[in-house]
């Protein structure tokens, strides 16, 4: 069982909530949703609006400046490019004191790309270009890629009938990250080229018939589903046409 699923079970005010998943502040800022007291207790910034799935108690919060040697920032751990140090920072363990300002996002070696077929279930054609070209405009950002999975097509996903792709982008799955945005907000500006269907990222959605071009903080917010994964703040899904 995850974590914040565990935490979630025992609080049944915040079922709806995100808790303890990521959020972002003003300007992109790295954020974690928590408690207000939480947030103020660990000498946070709470932000509103940035958790809205979430009871009115739970809020985004940031923290821009920790204690690691000489200063120091609060972000996911998938996401700094230096060292970390813990307890300085609100939220879960993943959340932790990053030495560098500079963003690590991915640094990781090229991914498998799928292979399409032809076949009902296959990754079709459509699905591996579009793989493709998120590979070859975000090099090192996307960690792995997957296209199929195992139900009958047509199905409840995209993913059933090889029309869809899930691009994780931090250290590993159920890991969180901030890296997903801009991959997210790149595939709806290349919607036409793509093929696009849809797009998720971070417990939101841009569909291209229902909705205008749009900064990320701007998509329709998602119910919570319950997990890391789960909220696409590991991966970035996109289903084709
Ligand atoms: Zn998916």
């Amino acid at each position: 069982m995850h974590l914040s699923a565990l935490f979630l079970s025992a609080f049944a005010s915040a079922a709806l909530g995100a808790l303890n998943e990521p959020c972002a502040g003003p300007g992109g800022v790295a954020g974690v949703c928590v408690t207000t007291s939480t947030c103020s207790a660990s000498g946070g910034t709470t932000i509103s609006g940035g958790c809205p799935a979430d009871p009115a108690d739970v809020k985004c919060c940031s923290k821009t400046s920790c204690a690691n040697g000489a200063s120091g920032n609060c972000r996911w751990t998938s996401d700094c490019a230096g060292t970390t140090v813990t307890n300085q920072c609100p939220g879960p363990a993943a959340f932790k004191c990053c030495s560098s300002g500079a963003t690590g996002f991915g640094g990781y070696a090229a991914p498998t790309i799928p292979t399409a077929g032809t076949s009902s279930g296959a990754c079709k054609a459509v699905s591996v270009a579009g793989a493709q070209a998120v590979v070859a405009a975000w090099p090192g950002r996307v960690r792995e890629i997957f296209c199929t999975r195992a139900c009958a097509c047509p199905g409840t996903s995209d993913h059933c009938c090889g029309k869809a792709i899930d691009l994780m982008c931090s250290d590993g799955g159920g890991v969180p990250t901030s890296s997903g945005r801009e991959i997210a907000e790149w595939v709806m500006n290349n919607r036409a080229s793509l093929n696009l269907k849809y797009v998720i990222w971070g417990q939101r959605i841009w569909n291209p018939s229902e909705d205008s071009v749009a900064a990320w903080t701007s998509w329709r917010a998602m119910e919570d589903r319950g997990d890391v994964t789960q909220n696409h703040w590991d991966h970035v899904h996109v289903s084709f046409n």
